[in-house]
């Protein structure tokens, strides 16, 4: 208002820590409060009269900044905020090093109203954080423009779970020593307007909107349809459902999935749980509880994109996980990064000395194949052996015999 009436322009910086959450997992919430002081007053230090600074949430903060007289001195302002909150600080005993995603909105350029202000600033922060934390952006009218594609997808997709516009992929997981193929992963696919939607665009989407426990359940039930046939003549074939960590916390999850299988007369043993670390990280009770739960129905657990997570290690003993999976990064710089090769040879010991069964995905051509096999995991999905592909294409009678030629 101020702004409005002085004809000045003013500025909002939405502040976000990096990797807060783990400083309270692993020092304690004292800590993390301390932390919080430690960062408010610091940032008390740099900001001068012009500038307001409130706690929007958790680890949140924005700063508004009146009287913006050039870009190049706001852009001064947020470099100085940037650099301080990455330097390192002791709390109690701990030295802790994090750092912050800064978002900036101007007004009146990118907005005229409080809440546009706060959202673009919000959503220039994301910006920020996308391009690897630890940094800062200014909020352009290419944001909005992503935005308002977003928007117009969600509603897309909206219409696209009533009509069941979905379909699924199969990507075969094979056994290079048995020399036979285990079982598929379900990957989900949709056609929009003639244009196909890559799946990480739409189940980040589907998340948010809290669609994707019904995409999911769809799909595995077209899943166990199209699938019968090789699920039947192989007590032994699975298929692989990847289950988003929000999905995984809702209540009676065990029992809605235990439901569709015994529908389909299949057992739980045939149904395994592709989950990635992120439930792990955000309410470990819960989430021990739910797998624990999920575990003594009869699925087998699988800890997806391997490697590329936060603790990995400690997870591993602490959650029922049966099955890991080795993340294709690490696949894709075999012959090219000795550092990763030697995490993946890490990694196969690792699943060996705790019991775990591994298998690698991503595999593009003979060499990672040669190299996985004899690092010691024989278990590969990749395009090299198969590319994900209808339920029609993988149930024609040559499609195994192919995929074993390729050995
Ligand atoms: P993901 O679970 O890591 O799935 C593996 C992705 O790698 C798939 O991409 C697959 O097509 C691709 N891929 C397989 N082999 C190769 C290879 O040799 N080279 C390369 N470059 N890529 C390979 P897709 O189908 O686009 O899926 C992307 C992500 O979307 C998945 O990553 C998964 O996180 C998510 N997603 C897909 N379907 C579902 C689903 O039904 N539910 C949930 N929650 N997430 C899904
Ligand atoms: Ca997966
Ligand atoms: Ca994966």
């Amino acid at each position: 208002k101020q702004a409005e009436s002085s004809n000045t322009h003013c500025a909002l910086l939405f502040i976000d820590l990096d990797k807060f959450k783990p400083v309270n997992d692993s020092f304690g919430h004292a800590v993390g409060d301390k932390l919080l002081c430690n960062i408010t007053e610091r940032l008390g230090n740099i900001l001068n009269e012009n500038a307001q600074l409130g706690r929007q949430s958790g680890d949140e903060f924005l700063v508004l900044i009146k009287n913006v007289e050039s870009q190049d001195s706001l852009k001064e302002t947020v470099m100085l905020i940037s650099k301080e909150l990455a330097n390192k600080v002791m709390i109690e005993d701990f030295a802790i090093n994090i750092s912050a995603s800064i978002g900036v909105a101007l007004y009146p350029f990118d907005a005229i109203t409080t809440d546009i202000l706060i959202r673009n600033a919000d959503v220039a922060m994301m910006q920020a954080k996308q391009n690897g934390r630890n940094g800062f952006s200014f909020f352009s009218d290419e944001m909005n423009e992503q935005i308002k594609q977003k928007l117009m997808l969600e509603n897309d997709l909206k219409d696209a779970v009533k009509a069941d516009l979905f379909f699924n992929h199969y990507q075969p997981i094979v056994d290079i020593e048995a020399r036979t193929i285990n079982g598929v992963e379900l990957l989900m696919r949709w056609k929009n307007k003639e244009q196909f939607v890559s799946p990480a665009v739409f189940i980040p989407i589907s998340e948010e909107t809290g669609l994707i426990e019904r995409l999911t359940e769809l799909a595995l039930k077209r899943a166990l349809i199209e699938l019968a046939p090789l699920l039947n003549d192989n007590p032994l074939f699975y298929i692989s459902l990847n289950l988003s960590p929000k999905h995984i916390l809702k209540e009676n999850i065990t029992e809605r999935l235990q439901c569709i299988l015994a529908d389909a007369g299949i057992l739980p043993k045939q149904l395994r749980l592709e989950i990635t670390e992120t439930i792990l990280l955000e309410d470990k009770l819960k989430a021990a509880k739910q797998l624990q739960k999920l575990k003594a129905a009869g699925f087998k657990l699988l800890l997806d994109d391997f490697g590329t997570g936060y603790s990995s290690l400690t997870y591993l003993s602490q959650f029922p996980i049966n099955v890991i999976k080795i993340d294709q990064s690490f696949v894709n710089s075999i012959g090219e990064d000795k550092g990763d090769e030697s995490i993946i040879k890490t990694i196969i010991s690792l699943a060996e000395n705790l019991n775990l069964y591994c298998i690698a995905e991503g595999v593009e051509n003979r060499d990672q194949m040669e190299f996985l096999v004899n690092a010691g995991c024989h278990v590969l999905q990749g395009y090299y052996l198969a590319k994900p592909m209808s339920a029609e294409a993988l149930n024609e009678n040559s499609c195994f015999r192919k995929i074993i030629e390729l050995i």
